[in-house]
């Protein structure tokens, strides 16, 4: 493996593996398309609540949701390194959470069980179209009354003739308002616990799947999470995805990337801030020169570099082991745990560099700030990671 060394803008950062110059490519294309056309129009879709959906198409049309999947199915024939620089570099280049989180959703954590589990029936039906941005994907876990705690989840599917009838809910699901196809944990067997639970491919139009509210976020305003009821739905026999009852197994293997991903968006998006205060305090000026003169100010700045690093540098270890096909629970757990809180720092130091205007709509760190708060609580809270590596330690 080539390593080589790219020192990018804020001079913070050099090129180590597993990256090659082919991701640093890939890095500046994406970069690019959310300077051209998702900046200008993101305010916008944050206003509206909703990002356009033909967002899905325009970002198949340029590969970016099949970057990991083979060509046979419309996909460009990369691996989890592509997606890795996709989190990283959306949040880096200032695209929103609630736009990360859509297309993020549909191509981190909804498809990858797709293609992991599916079979060569399932890849034809739900992923090439997913691939080619015809139709939105969604993973459902979370319930009112089960987040944390998934092997509690409660939506029944009763195994009836040639499938199953579903009945129950799920709540906070990204792109739930308008997926057209939910992967969804239900349980196939009465008695709780981990053992139970199975992965149906549940569709928008099957009789009795009911989006039941829009909900309303303090962040990823431009991302439509949603609540959905499931009333007598027929799932038949072919949307099982995966082996039946073996559905927690698929739940944590899809826990790890999630996580890795959310890492690596934290990272971009500290990334993001550091910049953004940096250049904020050469410019803006008090008692006759630039804040950034400031010990207070530059501390700060200081600081918000460390995390960042020590953030990438955490993340980035993970991803090394994760790619290599080694097993990396702890260090994932850590990556995620660390990432997600400094970002929450980070971003707030970055309000507070930028005084009343940070406060301000316009300069877009407020949103940061909100955007970032979501990060210690989804994809499992910072307590459960705590937990995951208490108990890894014996304890
Ligand atoms: C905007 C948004 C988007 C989301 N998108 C999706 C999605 O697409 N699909 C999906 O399935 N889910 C999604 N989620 C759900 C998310 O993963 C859950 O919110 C998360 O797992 C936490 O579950 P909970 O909200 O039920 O909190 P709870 O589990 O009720 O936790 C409440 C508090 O108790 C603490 N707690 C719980 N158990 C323990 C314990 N054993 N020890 C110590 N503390 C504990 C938690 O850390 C937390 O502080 C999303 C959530 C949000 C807010």
């Amino acid at each position: 493996m080539v390593a080589v060394t790219i020192v990018k803008d804020t001079g913070q950062r050099a090129l180590v593996p597993p990256f090659e110059p082919e991701h640093e490519e890939l890095r500046a294309t994406i970069r690019r398309w959310v300077e051209s056309e998702i900046l200008p129009c993101q305010a916008e879709w944050e206003e509206r609540r909703e990002f356009p959906r033909e967002l899905f198409t325009r970002a198949a049309e340029l590969g970016f949701l099949g970057l990991k999947y083979p060509e046979r199915l419309g996909g460009q024939g990369g691996d989890n390194l592509h997606d890795a620089v996709w989190a990283e570099e959306i949040a880096a280049a200032g695209m929103s959470g609630g736009v990360g989180a859509g297309i993020g959703a549909h191509t981190g954590i909804a498809t990858p069980p797709v293609w992991s589990f599916g079979t060569d029936e399932q890849h034809e039906r739900f992923l090439r179209p997913a691939i080619a941005g015809e139709k939105i994907a969604a993973l459902g876990i979370t319930e009112p009354g089960a987040g944390s705690d998934v092997a509690s989840l409660r939506t029944r599917a009763e195994k009836v003739d040639g499938g199953w009838v579903v009945n129950g809910s799920k709540t906070f699901i990204t792109n739930g308002v308008r997926a057209d196809f939910l992967v969804c944990a239900v349980r196939t067997k009465p008695e709780g616990g981990h053992g139970g639970i199975s992965f149906l491919i549940l569709e928008r139009d099957m009789p009795g799947y009911e989006v039941s509210r829009k909900l309303e976020k303090l962040g990823w305003h431009a991302s439509d999470t949603g609540e959905l009821a499931f009333t007598d739905v027929f799932v038949p026999e072919e949307n099982l995805l995966g082996e039946e009852h073996g559905g927690f197994k698929l739940i944590m293997a899809n826990f790890q990337w999630e996580r890795e991903l959310m890492a690596l968006g934290a990272v971009g998006s500290m990334d993001w801030c550091l910049r953004r205060s940096i250049a904020y305090a050469g410019e803006r000026e008090a008692f006759g020169r630039p804040i950034g003169g400031f010990q207070a100010i530059r501390h700060k700045i200081a600081a918000m570099a460390t995390k960042l690093e020590v953030g990438r540098a955490l993340t980035y270890h993970a991803l090394r082991l994760l790619t290599s096909g080694q097993d990396a629970l702890a260090e994932v757990t850590k990556a995620k745990l660390f990432t997600q809180r400094a970002a929450v720092e980070v971003a707030d130091d970055a309000v507070q560099i930028h005084g009343g205007y940070g406060y301000m709509r316009e300069y877009e760190v407020e949103r940061v700030l909100r955007d970032a708060r979501l990060g210690p609580i989804g994809g499992g809270t910072d307590e459960i990671m705590k937990e995951i590596l208490g108990r890894g330690l014996g304890l």
